[in-house]
């Protein structure tokens, strides 16, 4: 094979130095290995007219030229960010085509931003399985997949800065909301049981939130509820009016039929998760008859058409073992589950009780379990009450999120049923700097132990306080409860917990210490 004249040149005088080299649209590398042989190899294919136009394709391989056009980056770090920004113009065959090994280049830089280095592998966990499933996806997905892992690389910054620097502090990366609370379904402990269910958030006020949220650079909203599909078309229309953003449904799935299904597969931007409580039986109990068969029904609408979608779990005293199994968890993959969501029952809602909630042993062991079963790559598995050291503290308050219920009320986490200010009468922004937000954000994280990340279950003391101190109104009736009546109760589980969670925290610690 002829090297191109400059490699030829650049390989001759730095004979250990690897070359670069533009030919159509395809970025290659030149190294020598140990026994003189020059191997090239793709680095990623790139639209660089596109992007700068002033670029030729031709022979584009100096550090010194890159240097000459204002580029002081190294050419390996050029060709990363050149593949990232790739992908921000939703080049879904630049995605396909580039290698595993320059897409998880491209992602230590582009996820440099998140500062803890669990929260960076599992995005990269995330951005490699969409890879791999790429083909079974219908082709507006595949689009809004590789767009939304493009921008989650380099791109919203901008907005985001401008945030911090206006507010002095972050914006959230995702919001909760709920546009409506009623259900088809009348299940058994659910957590928003409780919530009015004659008011819907309304189409205006929904459309308002997530305008704002995008000129903050929010990107990513989950869609809870009550069950969203209740609004019908409306709720795909939401979808389609915000194409850069992606929505992530919490569902009970049994309103998901072929139609759905095809609509989220042509607006390709939201992904469902659909609640199990087990299988047939357990799903059932809970559910009521019948819910299971409608769930199989929707995951196989879902994959015919090629939509991403995952299941939810809550964990309680019964079944937390249950969903902690191969055969469970291989069960759901197989059904084309490509996300699994798990829940610690906490006991807000509809009926609440401490003694549901999964023993501090069966935490533990679904967080050390969750662990291993993530090293398979074949599911993306999150644990909303474990993954404190994958998100970096408490999500709540607007740190990392908020809840807008149907009624308006802005809730600091979706399990923590108290508010201040209502989103029709002030804007996200000044909820976000309102004192109560104020106060939680300060306080965390409330405990050198991520995985007692909590202010609900783990440290009730700052719920009760932050609470108190801002005047925050329950949210629901008998939402007050969980400070007042169950205090006691959970004081105790706490406190069982924290003994066999420090322990486990430190063997962590320890172990990473050990590795480095
Ligand atoms: S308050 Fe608890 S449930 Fe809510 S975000 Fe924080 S850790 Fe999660």
């Amino acid at each position: 094979m002829a090297l191109p004249a400059v490699v030829q040149v650049k390989m001759s005088a730095h004979p250990q130095m690897t070359a670069f080299s533009f030919s159509k649209n395809r970025l290659f590398s030149f190294k020598r290995s140990k026994s003189g042989v020059i191997m090239m190899n793709l680095v990623c294919i790139m639209r660089v007219n596109r992007l700068y136009g002033d670029l030729d394709t031709h022979g584009f391989t100096r550090e010194y030229e890159l240097q000459e056009r204002g580029f002081l980056m190294s050419i390996v770090e050029y060709s990363k960010n050149i593949a990232a920004k790739t992908l921000v113009k939703g080049s879904l065959a630049s995605f396909r085509a580039i290698p595993e090994r320059s897409l998880m280049a491209a992602a230590d830089i582009g996820l440099k931003k998140i500062d803890y280095a669990e929260g960076r592998d599992y995005m990269k966990t995330l951005i490699l399985l969409a890879k791999r499933n790429l083909d079974k996806l219908s082709p507006d997905v595949q689009k809004r997949v590789a767009g939304f892992i493009g921008n989650a690389l380099v791109s919203n910054d901008n907005r985001r800065d401008r945030f911090k620097s206006e507010n002095g502090f972050k914006p959230p990366i995702l919001l909760v909301i709920s546009p409506t609370m009623r259900c088809n379904l009348n299940c058994y402990g659910c957590y928003a049981g409780k919530y009015s269910k004659g008011e819907d958030l309304g189409m205006d006020t929904l459309e308002s939130i997530l305008d704002q949220a995008e000129a903050m650079g929010v990107y990513f909203i989950t869609i809870s509820g009550g069950e969203p599909f209740m609004l019908g078309d409306e709720l795909i229309d939401v979808f389609r009016n915000h194409p850069s953003i992606l929505f992530q449904v919490y569902t009970n799935g049994t309103l998901i039929n072929r139609e759905v299904a095809e609509k989220l597969a042509r607006t390709g931007n939201a992904y469902p998760c659909i609640s199990v409580e087990g299988y047939e039986e357990e799903t059932d109990a809970r559910r009521g008859k019948g819910t299971y068969r409608l769930i199989l029904g929707a995951m196989e609408h879902l994959r015919n058409a090629g939509v991403v979608f995952g299941f939810s779990a809550t964990a309680t005293r019964d079944n937390n073992d249950l969903l902690l199994s191969d055969d469970f968890i291989d069960f759901y993959r197989d059904r084309g589950c490509l996300v699994g969501w798990y829940f610690h029952y906490v006991p807000v809602g509809k009926e609440p009780g401490v003694s549901l909630m999964p023993t501090p042993e069966q935490r533990i062991h679904r967080l050390e379990r969750l662990r291993v079963r993530r090293e398979q790559n074949d599911i993306l598995l999150a644990d909303f009450w474990n993954d404190g050291p994958l998100v970096g503290h408490c999500l709540a308050g607007g740190s990392r999120y908020l809840h807008v219920t149907s009624s308006g009320d802005v809730e600091p986490c979706v399990f923590c049923h108290f508010a201040v200010d209502n989103i029709r009468e002030k804007s996200l922004t000044e909820i976000l700097n309102s004192k109560f937000f104020t106060e939680i954000r300060k306080r965390q994280p409330y405990t050198d132990n991520l995985y007692r990340p909590c202010m609900i279950i783990d440290v009730p003391e700052v719920l009760r306080e932050v609470v108190s101190a801002c005047d925050a109104h329950p949210t629901h009736s008998g939402a007050e409860a969980i400070i007042r009546d169950l205090a006691p109760e959970l004081d105790e589980y706490a406190e069982e917990y924290r003994k066999i969670a420090d322990h486990a925290w430190a063997k962590r610690t320890n172990t990473l210490v050990e590795m480095k």
